[in-house]
């Protein structure tokens, strides 16, 4: 029998949602959702269910995921109930189910924690340069160990257990049957929906989005791999300067346009930006426009004596690593991959 939880609306409210229980289940959003199918029908269910309370139909769904934000049905709800906001904000609060450590749901719920969270990485790199001398080698060659051990600690003790986590509410505790062989067809379409979103190409109008992000997210996985693995800012290659310096404008190209949007609010999908949104797009021009001047203040030269400009990066990146990748909406790029392997699957 489906639980209850009368509160479920407040909680949501702190992820962002509002007015949604102003819905008079008309289906008009279902309606006009351009991704919306008879198998997987949506939004109208999942406001229902958030008015309602149904926790757990909601954990062990993923519906949230299947929408793209166009924002179509959120114009075309008679009751201005928002319904594309309260999917938004239905993600935010998944995220913070599936984080086994608590801590996304916290700092998805306050700024003052997450500004502390922030200060806090920023005096951790502080003082490990004051213990260091301001040696700019040792803290160059320490923070390029960071960027390696970062990720793959992130991933194996945060997100590959709520991954896991994603699994047991959407496949096991619902008794899903999967055969092995469906895991193993299945893993193509997670690989191409991680790295082209495709789906959002069904949005209505959402073609030069779809783009950007595309483009965003070649960018930011290519300037990891130059960064990590081909070692840009030690490397003395013509090829991987000049690949470091296209994608890391890339980077802060598109981000200022996602930045100027949110601003502007002329989008449905800028119109009520949450904290861990600002926070999300801002870190990543941050991460783009540092590594950038770090490489040019590398070729010209004058590091060495401008040490503050790799500090100032090493702080953002520490402060991206530690808390927007693992607790933040980066999240959402993982789940929203995994869910359209799940999707299939089930
Ligand atoms: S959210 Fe709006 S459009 Fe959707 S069912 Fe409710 S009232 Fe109708
Ligand atoms: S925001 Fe767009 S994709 Fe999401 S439910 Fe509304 S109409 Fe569908």
């Amino acid at each position: 029998m489906a639980t209850i939880n009368p509160r479920f609306g407040e909680e949501l409210k702190k992820y962002g949602a509002f007015d949604f229980n102003a819905c008079y289940n008309c289906g008009n959003c279902t309606a006009v959702c351009s991704l919306s199918t008879e198998d997987d029908s949506f939004p109208r269910e999942m406001v229902r269910f958030s008015v309602l309370g149904l926790e757990d139909d909601i954990k062990s769904s993923l519906k949230p995921w299947l929408c793209y934000y166009c924002g179509e049905c959120t114009t075309n709800c008679p009751r201005t109930a928002y319904p594309g906001e309260l999917m938004m904000s239905l993600r935010r609060w998944l995220t913070s189910v599936y984080d086994w450590t608590g801590l996304s749901g916290l700092l998805y719920k306050s700024l003052p924690l997450s500004i502390f969270a922030f200060i806090l990485a920023a005096l951790g790199v502080i003082i490990f340069s004051v213990q260091e001398k301001f040696d700019l080698a040792t803290i160059m060659h320490y923070g390029h160990y960071f960027e390696m051990y970062a990720i793959l600690t992130v991933f194996g003790v945060i997100l590959l257990p709520n991954i896991i986590r994603m699994w047991w509410f959407v496949i096991l505790k619902p008794e899903i049957k999967v055969s092995f062989k469906n895991y193993l067809s299945g893993f193509w379409e997670l690989m191409v929906h991680m790295f082209t979103q495709k789906r959002a190409l069904g949005c209505d109008d959402n073609q030069l989005r779809w783009f950007e992000h595309f483009i965003l997210v070649i960018g930011y996985l290519g300037l990891l791999f130059t960064t990590v693995v081909l070692d840009w800012f030690s490397s003395g290659s013509l090829f991987i300067t000049v690949l470091g310096y296209l994608l890391s404008i890339i980077v802060f190209t598109i981000t200022v346009i996602f930045v100027s949007e949110r601003i502007r609010k002329k989008k449905e999908l800028s119109k009520f930006s949450q904290p861990s949104d600002w926070l999300f797009v801002i870190w990543l021009f941050l991460m783009g426009l540092s590594a950038f001047g770090v490489r040019v203040f590398i070729d010209t030269k004058i590091l060495e004596n401008n040490i503050w400009i790799y500090l100032l990066h090493l702080i953002i990146l520490v402060q991206w690593a530690l808390i927007i990748v693992p607790f933040g909406k980066w999240t959402h790029f993982l789940y929203r991959s995994f869910a359209m392997y799940f999707a299939k699957l089930r």
